[in-house]
C-alpha cells in the first residue's frame, strides 16, 4: 500500500492565502476506504471559519486579485495544469488512497485534473459579449461580469476532477471562491488549492473549508455574502441548497444523482457494447454519478448479447488501490452499508443474480469491499429499476421494442445521461433525441473525460452545466450597456 499523505505546510484551512489551524478547533479524520483506518486529518470548519473565508474571498475581489485581467486569470490557471501534469503521479497516489480506486482510474482522473485547468486557462479571456443593433442614435453591448463570491460544494468521488471543474470556470471569469469539499475524500483538492498558491493566484482568490455537510456546508452555502452556488451531489442535499440560494435570491447550479440507462438493441456491436456496459456500473465501483446503472436490453437480444455480458461482468475485479484492477472499495461504511441494504432487498426480493465480480484474496478485511453484482430480469416496478444505488449494482430490464426502450428510459425521476448501442444510426438519431437527459451517448458511453461536452441533468438530476464554454456562463452575469450619442 503506498503511504500518500497530505504535505505537513496543509495545516486546515486555507483563507487569505494561508493554510491556518481552523479557529474552531475541531478535526475530523480522514479515512483510506481500503484501509478502514485512519490516516490523517482535516478541519472541522464552522460557521467562523466560514465567514473568515467568505470574508476573504470577498476582499480579494476588490484587492490584487479583482485587478488581474482576464489574460492574466488564464495564465494563472494554466500555470496550475502544467504543474498537475509535472506531479501527476504523487496526486494520482493520494487520490487512490483516498477515494480507495485502482490507480490506474486515479492517473486518468489527474489527467483529467490537468486538463480541465488547462481548458480554461485557455478560455479565461476568450468570453466576450454581443453588440446589438437597435434605433437609430443608441449603441448597445453586453458583457460578461462575475457573479462575485462563487461557493462551491463538491462529493467524494472524483475530487481530483471535480475540483478543477467547478472552480476552473469560476475563477477564469474572475469570481473568488470558496470551496467546501466533500469530508469523505478531500485531500486531492486541498493539495491542488496548494498548488494554485505555489503559482502565484493572489490571496483569498481561492479558499477552503473542510468539514461536515451539516456544519460548514451549510453555513456556506446560507452565507449572506455568497452570491452563486455550485453544487455536486446527492438530489437530498440539492434540495437543501436550492433552498439557501432562494433564500438569498442568488444563482445555482445542481448536479445531482442519476439512474442512467444503457439502450443494447440487438443489432449492437458486442466489441464495443459488452465491456463499456459493464465498465460504466463498475468504474469507481458505481459511485458515479452518470453510471449505466440500468442495462435495458432488446428482448431478442437476451440469448444473444446479455451471456457475452455476463461472462465480462463475472471476470471484474475488486482490488486494493495499487492492484490492477477494475475498482476498489466504495467509500465508507456508510457507503457500504447503503450499497448492501440494496443487494439484500435484491435478493429479499428473488430477484436472478446473473453474474458477481471477483474479490481479490489480498483486500483488506478492514476495507470498505462490496462485490459487483448484476441482477434481471428486474421487474419494472423494482425499487433497483428505478433508484440510485451508487454502488456496482446493475439492473438489467429487458424492452420489447423501440418505443418501449424510449418509455423505459424516461421513465425514473432522474435525467442525467443514456447510452445508445444500435448498428442503425437513423434509429439512434430518434432514440438519442427523445431522451430526457443532459448527454446522450451513441455507441459510446462516459462522462468522466470529456472536459469540452457541456454536462448536467434534467428532472431530479438537477439543473445548470458544468464542464465546456457552458460553465464559463453560468458562472457570469450578463450586463447590457445602453448609449445614446445622438
Ligand atoms: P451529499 O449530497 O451527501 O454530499 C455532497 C457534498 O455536500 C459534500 O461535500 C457534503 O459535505 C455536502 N453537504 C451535505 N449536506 C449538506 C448541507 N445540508 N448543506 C451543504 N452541503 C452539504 O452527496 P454524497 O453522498 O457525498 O455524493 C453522492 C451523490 O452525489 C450521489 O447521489 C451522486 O449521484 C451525486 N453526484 C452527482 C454528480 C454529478 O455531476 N451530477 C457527481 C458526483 C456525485
Amino acid at each position: 500500500m503506498t503511504a500518500a499523505t497530505l504535505p505537513d505546510r496543509i495545516t486546515g484551512l486555507l483563507i487569505d492565502g494561508a493554510w491556518s489551524e481552523p479557529q474552531s478547533g475541531q478535526w475530523l479524520d480522514i479515512i483510506a476506504p481500503a484501509e478502514g483506518k485512519p490516516y490523517g486529518r482535516i478541519a472541522g470548519a464552522q460557521k467562523t471559519d466560514v465567514d473568515a473565508a467568505v470574508a476573504s474571498a470577498r476582499r480579494a475581489l476588490s484587492g490584487e486579485w479583482g485587478q488581474l485581467n482576464a489574460a492574466e486569470r488564464g495564465r494563472l490557471l494554466s500555470r496550475a495544469g502544467l504543474i498537475v501534469q509535472e506531479r501527476a503521479e504523487e496526486l494520482a497516489q493520494l487520490e487512490a488512497r483516498d477515494t480507495g480506486k485502482p490507480i490506474a482510474q486515479a492517473r486518468a482522473d489527474l489527467a483529467a485534473c490537468a486538463r480541465y485547468f488547462e481548458y480554461y486557462g485557455g478560455a479565461a479571456d476568450k468570453v466576450h459579449g454581443d453588440t446589438i443593433p437597435v434605433q437609430n442614435g443608441y449603441f448597445a453591448a453586453t458583457e460578461h461580469i462575475p457573479h462575485g463570491v462563487t461557493a462551491h460544494v463538491i462529493p467524494w468521488n472524483y475530487p481530483a476532477q471535480m475540483f478543477p471543474r467547478s472552480v476552473g470556470p469560476a475563477l477564469a471569469m474572475g469570481n473568488a471562491v470558496v470551496m467546501k469539499p466533500a469530508e469523505d475524500a478531500c485531500a486531492t483538492p486541498l493539495a491542488l488549492a496548494d498548488i494554485m498558491l505555489e503559482v502565484g493566484f493572489p490571496p483569498g482568490a481561492i479558499n477552503m473549508v473542510t468539514g461536515l455537510g451539516m456544519e460548514a456546508g451549510a453555513a456556506l452555502s446560507e452565507h449572506p455574502d455568497i452570491n452563486f452556488i455550485s453544487f455536486i451531489g446527492s438530489s437530498e442535499t440539492g434540495v437543501a441548497i436550492q433552498t439557501a440560494a432562494a433564500k438569498s435570491h442568488i444563482g445555482c447550479t445542481l448536479e445531482l444523482g442519476g439512474k442512467s440507462a444503457q439502450i443494447v438493441f440487438a443489432d449492437a456491436d458486442p466489441a464495443l457494447v459488452v465491456p463499456t456496459v459493464v465498465a460504466a456500473i463498475t468504474q469507481h465501483a458505481g459511485q458515479t454519478c452518470s453510471a449505466g446503472s440500468r442495462l435495458l436490453i432488446e428482448r431478442s437480444a437476451m440469448d444473444t448479447l446479455l451471456p457475452q455480458i455476463i461472462q465480462a461482468f463475472c471476470e471484474v475485479r475488486v482490488v486494493m488501490p495499487h492492484m490492477e484492477g477494475q475498482l476498489g472499495p466504495v467509500v465508507s461504511a456508510r457507503q457500504k452499508a447503503r450499497v448492501e441494504r440494496y443487494i439484500q432487498l435484491a435478493d429479499d426480493t428473488g430477484l436472478p443474480l446473473l453474474a458477481s465480480g471477483q474479490m481479490a484474496p489480498e483486500l483488506s478485511a478492514e476495507g470498505y469491499f462490496v462485490q459487483p453484482r448484476m441482477y434481471g430480469p428486474v421487474p419494472r416496478d423494482h425499487r433497483l429499476a428505478f433508484e440510485e444505488v451508487f454502488g456496482p449494482v446493475l439492473a438489467v430490464i429487458p424492452f420489447d421494442d423501440e418505443a418501449d426502450a424510449v418509455a423505459l428510459a424516461n421513465a425514473t425521476e432522474y435525467g442525467l445521461v443514456a447510452g445508445i448501442w444500435t448498428r442503425d444510426s437513423a434509429r439512434a438519431m430518434r432514440v438519442g433525441r427523445q431522451m430526457e437527459v443532459g448527454q446522450v451517448f451513441v455507441n459510446c458511453f462516459g462522462a468522466g473525460g470529456g472536459i469540452e461536452l457541456p454536462f448536467g441533468g434534467m428532472k431530479k438530476s438537477g439543473h445548470g452545466r458544468e464542464k465546456g464554454w457552458e460553465a464559463l456562463r453560468e458562472f457570469a452575469a450578463v450586463r447590457t450597456l445602453l448609449v445614446r450619442h445622438d
